[in-house]
């Protein structure tokens, strides 16, 4: 991930090379109260992180991921005109008379089942029994489905007429052949990968799924499954949570779980984690306690940024990018530790950092608005996430009520809500009946 700065500028003049301090790229500007703004944050980290570069995958496995070429239909859809009904392949002028009470009887020349090559012509004044999906014969213009015939064998009693084109798939009609399939950048879905399926297509060029390691520090955390054994003791959640988010939001995720407040077990974790990882997310010590540990461990191992933004939850948050040299650099984003603010911290940034490195558009999850139920207050100065719940009432009117308090502990509440509303720094009341714009959370 190399994306700037080399570490020694070659200097044609100077015998000694000079060694550039490695750093950053300068960071946004506190714009809100001495804080970043969430958007300067959030375009930061996306300014340094590139989308992952793409390979052939094998159709299925391509699912859900961005395509880095355009696709062109070879050939085309149907391939070859075909019949749409099990019946009888007819000319329509010889059961043009043919009704109910005036059958046509015709000898039956022959059958055709799909998947069948060698078609013989069909010759004027008979009939060839022809399946569902089986090749049109030449001379035939129209298919009498089974229904109006007496499914005769040797003759076959034909009781309606029919029209040229009757129950036939013409050659191409779904796609022709050149048609552009798919463009650069598309996200593969089911429809899609039984399209290319379709023409034949079994690989794809695509951005492959970044492999996100998620690890949550905490002398006080204790392993899910596991039973507490001292006070202030408390359960891992974050580490499911993020890793979960981060699976729903496309990536192939690592879960290391928990790590303790020790700054060698923090180094030595991050340090073997990076072989693996396209990006290292990590919750908890970046606030200013005294055990806030990867605050001061992780400049020892990277290029890093740690700042205030300008929100509510999730003000203190790190980035870093990892590792000694350019080449090796794995971005790593450090978002505080109370349960809401790390889900805060992942909608607003690592979910778009996840979609850049899958090529995937937009990065930013796109807001919706709702009408609120109830007057709802916010702070000045930050962006508020709330949790809310979102329904639409009979008349497809949506509208947002708050779910629970505002505490960044409350995972009950979290786990109800499913939307999170985004009050602007400067909002600082909503009345009842406002529209509010929010992020839905129950779609991945
Ligand atoms: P920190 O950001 O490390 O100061 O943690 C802030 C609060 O979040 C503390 O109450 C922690 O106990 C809690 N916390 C930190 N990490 C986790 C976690 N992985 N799961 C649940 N709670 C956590
Ligand atoms: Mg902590």
């Amino acid at each position: 991930m190399a994306l700037f700065g080399r570490r020694k500028k070659r200097q044609e003049e100077a015998e000694e090379p000079v060694v550039e301090v490695q750093k950053l790229p300068d960071p946004p500007a506190p714009t809100i109260n001495g804080m970043r703004s969430m958007a300067d944050h959030r375009d930061y980290l996306l300014s340094l992180v590139e989308p992952l570069p793409p390979f052939g995958q094998n159709l299925l496995e391509a699912q859900g991921l961005a395509l880095c070429e355009d696709i062109v239909s070879t050939i085309e859809l149907p391939g070859f005109d075909n019949s749409s009904m099990d019946g009888y392949a007819v000319r329509c002028a010889d059961v043009a008379e043919a009704a109910e009470d005036n059958p046509i009887d015709l000898p039956v020349a022959g059958e055709i089942a799909a998947g069948d090559g060698d078609i013989p012509q069909l010759a004027v004044g008979t009939a060839v029994k022809i399946m569902t999906g089986a090749p049109i014969p030449d001379g035939a213009d129209a298919v009498i489905p089974y229904e109006g015939t007496n499914r005769g064998t040797d003759r076959v009693r034909i009781m309606v007429s029919a029209t040229p084109g009757l129950h036939i798939r013409r050659r191409g009609e779904d796609i022709a052949a050149g048609t552009l399939l798919m463009n650069d950048g598309d996200q593969l879905g089911p429809r899609n990968i039984g399209l290319l399926a379709g023409v034949g297509i079994d690989k794809v060029l695509a951005r492959p799924r970044p492999r996100v390691v998620v690890l949550s520090t905490g002398s006080e955390l204790v392993q899910p499954g596991s039973p507490l054994t001292g006070g202030g003791q408390v359960y891992d959640s974050n580490s499911y949570l993020l890793a979960a988010a981060a699976k729903a939001a496309g990536a192939l995720v690592y879960r290391v779980g928990l790590v303790s407040d020790d700054r060698e077990e923090i180094k030595q974790t991050i340090s073997d984690q990076m072989v693996r990882a396209d990006l290292i997310v990590s919750s908890g010590g970046v606030s200013q306690g005294d055990y806030d540990l990867v605050k001061s461990v992780m400049p020892e191992l990277g290029l890093t940024d740690f700042c205030q933004v300008a929100m509510q939850p999730g003000k203190p948050q790190g980035f870093g990018l990892i590792g000694e040299d350019d080449e090796e650099r794995v971005p790593m984003i450090m978002v505080p530790g109370n349960p809401v603010s790390a889900f805060v911290s992942f909608e607003a940034f690592v979910r778009p950092v996840i979609r850049k490195l899958m090529g995937v558009e937009p990065y930013v999850r796109p807001t919706e608005r709702a009408f609120t139920t109830h007057v709802i207050r916010s702070v000045k100065n930050k962006t508020q996430l709330a949790r809310a719940l979102v329904t639409t009432d009979p008349g497809g009117r949506r509208t947002v009520e708050l779910v629970g308090g505002h505490g960044s502990h409350l995972l009950g509440d979290l786990s109800k809500a499913n939307a999170l509303i985004l009050l602007g720094p400067d909002v600082e009341t909503v009345t009842a009946g406002q529209p509010i714009a929010y992020w839905p959370l129950n779609d991945g």
